[in-house]
């Protein structure tokens, strides 16, 4: 008996719980995140394994990648209203992985906010169709959540000025982390959102990415000059938000690269390049031969 009063308690209270995030941290002045797990989405993460984030402007908030679900949005927005309770009136998505825009739903929906993002978020996913954080997830972490397709699309750098506040929208133009990634500059307070250019504290998957792009990528985003940059994933946003990331595509380039000179074939370059200084990152094991394999695809053509 006591287990079916527990479980009626836990169906009346449905909604789950992202326990460890609650609290938001605040990065700067205007701009608060919230930071996820350094692991694949599941069901004990609920999905929540991006890092979204919410900068304050004079009558709302920007909502920078809006993560994985819409629970996991109205959760966010819950604890961001303890802040200050402002309406959100924009949503940018940095590309069209689903862990980091999914809760676009919740936002459209009690706010009508604008969504904006890239064409191949809208060119890929539509109204209805079943995703990978659904997949990977349950019907009841994914309750609510659909897929509304983008109002504004960007393909060239673009102001967005709301309440006062005006941010740079910045499409990396090639494959980089994706075939299209806009990186993020809050000039005033000196953030960069990177969104998956830079990851830290894990390994990137580079299966739908460009080696040569991301330190294209990369390069661009330190011409901008930072102080602060939020990863798409990782906890660290200080100076050193993008060393691991820099090192990790600088070191695969070389190495992959001298082995292809030294005539290694395909089928061997995972056992000549392991890339030892991050084995005790997360996600390493699901992702670094994957990474090594591709790059060799990928470099062999390149001049
Ligand atoms: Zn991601």
């Amino acid at each position: 008996m006591l287990r079916i009063a527990t479980l009626c308690t836990l169906l009346m209270t449905s909604l789950w719980s992202f326990d460890y995030h609650t609290t938001p941290k605040q990065i700067t002045k205007h701009v608060w995140c919230f930071f996820g797990k350094l692991e694949a989405p599941s069901k004990s993460n609920g999905g929540f394994m991006s890092n979204s984030c919410y900068l304050k402007t004079q009558k709302s908030y920007i909502v920078i990648d809006s993560g994985p679900t819409y629970q996991f949005a109205a959760q966010a927005y819950k604890a961001m209203s303890k802040i200050a309770k402002l309406p959100v009136s924009a949503v940018i998505n940095t590309h069209y992985h689903d862990d980091h825009w999914l809760g676009n739903s919740y936002y459209k929906e009690h706010f009508g906010a604008r969504l904006i993002g890239t064409k191949l978020q809208n060119d890929t996913f539509k109204p209805g169709m079943t995703v990978r954080i659904q997949k990977m997830t349950t019907p009841e972490i994914f309750s609510q959540t659909k897929i509304i397709p983008l109002d504004e699309t960007v393909n060239k750098e673009t102001n967005l000025t709301i309440g006062g506040t005006t941010l740079t929208l910045i499409p990396v133009g090639t494959k980089a982390h994706t075939a299209e990634d806009i990186f993020v500059v809050f000039s005033d307070e000196k953030i960069i959102f990177s969104g998956d250019l830079v990851m830290n504290g894990r390994l990137t998957s580079n299966r739908d990415g460009s080696v040569l792009g991301q330190l294209k990528a990369h390069a661009m985003i330190n011409k901008r000059g930072w102080k602060s940059l939020v990863p798409g994933h990782g906890t660290i946003t200080d100076s050193h938000a993008m060393e691991e990331s820099s090192l990790y595509f600088k070191l695969l380039k070389e190495r992959v690269s001298k082995a292809i000179e030294e005539d290694v074939p395909a089928e061997e370059i995972t056992k000549k390049v392991t890339l030892p200084e991050f084995k005790d990152k997360a996600m390493y094991n699901v992702v670094n031969k994957r990474n090594i394999f591709d790059a060799y695809g990928e470099l062999e053509f390149a001049e």
